[in-house]
């Protein structure tokens, strides 16, 4: 994710993103969008249940990537509501571009997966078939 995707994502929620990622967020600028929204829950879930965002308590991410094509957002001091929210958002990832955030589809180069709407795809990629495990 580019260097200003990063810092408003730091800005805006400080609490969260208050631990540095050691090698930053691991993702395509598509999914920025999805991973606003995603932190924004989780910040609203986490004010929920009671510990001031000073507090060591608070979550925060340890490492947010794309892993085999799929959004992960690791953290401390999660609980079962937050777990849920970063699933849905990576469902949603899961069918949005990497590089722009246009609902994409799962393609596969030489062994690399990526979700890319048809603008995105790289030369020579194959689609990778609905219903296809893993
Ligand atoms: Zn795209």
């Amino acid at each position: 994710m580019n260097a200003d995707n990063e810092r408003r994502l730091r800005e805006a929620f400080p609490a969260l993103y208050r631990k540095e990622l050691p090698f930053g967020f691991e993702c395509g600028d598509g999914w920025f969008g999805i991973l606003w929204e995603l932190s924004e829950s989780l910040d609203a879930e986490s004010k929920a249940t009671g510990n001031p965002p000073d507090s060591d308590r608070y979550p925060y991410a340890v490492q947010v990537k794309s892993k085999f094509c799929m959004l992960r957002w690791y953290g401390e001091n999660l609980n079962e509501a937050m777990d849920a929210l970063i699933e849905a958002a990576s469902a949603r990832a899961s069918t949005s571009c990497e590089t722009c955030g246009a609902p994409g589809r799962l393609w596969v180069r030489r062994r690399w997966y990526r979700v890319c709407c048809d603008t995105h795809v790289p030369p020579g990629s194959q689609l990778v078939e609905d219903g296809k495990s893993g």
